[in-house]
């Protein structure tokens, strides 16, 4: 951490057990918290007590949602440190997500030090229960207060943490979900690229018949064709058919996820024929009824990986694993924890240690 202002909360709140925590219901002590102006760019960056905001009421961010933010993790490894997994994507992303919005970009190590700083000022809130961790929200929201659609002049971008339980509390358990041949998720040359707060207003809906038909999450489908497999709730979506692991590609409507970037890695770090390519859910189907669709799962920074048991499109249902977990999603998910916990190597430099004040960082 360099010199970004600290002012320590006067009012610390009271921490949760480990074992009761949920997600995003706890918020920290502080909050990062910088400003920008047109003409002066991005300026102050502090670190301050967590505090509500003062919107006056005509603020554009609140009409017209020209809002951008992100999600990582810091974890408690069994060494005792703290370390951020990926940061420097995170990081990039945002600002991939702020030139989609017509947000002005961010100095991307003062991002990173954004993440450290709230960190180092909140390293009591990272939980130590075997699967928990600090979820870190980087969010940047448009302040110009005026009614007319267009970039606003005036920005602020924060930082939030919340300390999240482990996902899986009974096991990692298999979701079933639903293709929603009426509903769409993102379209070439739409938003589908950026994290907005409006994708996830638009996939409400559709997350709500699903779940209405006994299905936990919405598989999306492409927004042309309705033919081709997008992602999986607020997912990524890959999977296994006989030798060979499959995966959309990036190509304008799926979001880059750090979770998807680096199961590819490992996986082909591990050898395995890794195909980024497009899938039809026609394709899947087939696969499922043929036997031949091994495996099926989501990633994402909240679950790592999320495997699928049942996939439900125009009234047929397959099944996938027997209810089971596969062998490749459980590989997934204890090499990517390993790394995330300190436990595992780290081949490809992935976590960051955060240097706190006096805890005898080595
Ligand atoms: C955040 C998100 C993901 C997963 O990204 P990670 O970086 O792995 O957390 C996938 N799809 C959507 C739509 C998302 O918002």
């Amino acid at each position: 951490m360099t010199d970004i202002p600290f002012t320590p909360t006067r009012s610390p709140r009271p921490k949760p057990d480990d074992a009761s925590l949920a997600f995003g219901k706890v918020l920290t002590d502080h909050m990062f918290m910088m400003n920008y102006e047109e003409g002066r760019g991005w300026h102050d960056p502090r670190v301050v007590p967590y505090a509500p905001l003062s919107m006056d009421p005509a603020t554009s961010v609140l009409h017209y949602g020209q809002a951008v933010f992100d999600g990582l993790k810091a974890f408690r490894g069994e060494d005792g440190q703290i370390r951020l997994f990926r940061a420097e994507r995170h990081a990039q992303r945002l600002n991939k997500s702020c030139r989609a919005l017509c947000i002005p970009e961010m100095d991307p190590g003062l991002i990173r030090e954004s993440f450290e700083a709230v960190v180092a000022a909140d390293h009591d809130w990272v939980p130590r229960a075997p699967g928990t961790s600090l979820y870190i929200r980087p969010t940047v929201v448009a302040t110009d207060v005026m009614l007319g659609v267009h970039p606003s002049h005036s920005y602020i971008y924060f930082v939030i943490c919340s300390p999240v339980g482990a996902y899986y509390r009974e096991g990692v358990k298999p979701i079933r979900i639903l293709a929603s041949d009426n509903h769409v998720r993102a379209v070439q040359g739409g938003l589908g690229e950026a994290k907005t707060a409006a994708n996830y207003a638009a996939s409400l809906s559709a997350q709500k018949e699903a779940a209405e038909a006994g299905y936990t999450q919405v598989l999306w489908l492409d927004g042309v064709e309705r033919k081709y497999i997008d992602e999986v709730g607020t997912m990524n979506i890959m999977m296994q058919i006989g030798d060979e692991v499959i995966t959309p590609p990036l190509a304008g409507t799926i979001l880059d996820g750090v979770t998807r970037n680096s199961a590819l890695a490992l996986m082909r770090d591990w050898g395995l024929r890794v195909s980024e390519r497009k899938i039809s859910i026609d394709e899947v189907m087939q696969a499922g009824r043929d036997g031949t669709l091994r495996e099926v799962w989501g990633t994402g920074t909240a679950a790592v990986v999320s495997p699928v048991g049942e996939l439900g499109y125009k009234g047929d249902v397959i099944r996938i694993g027997n209810g089971h977990t596969g062998l490749l999603t459980q590989r997934l998910y204890d090499a990517i924890m390993g790394i995330q916990y300190g436990r595992a190597p780290d081949p490809h430099g992935w976590m960051s240690v955060v240097k706190r004040p006096g805890a005898g960082n080595a």
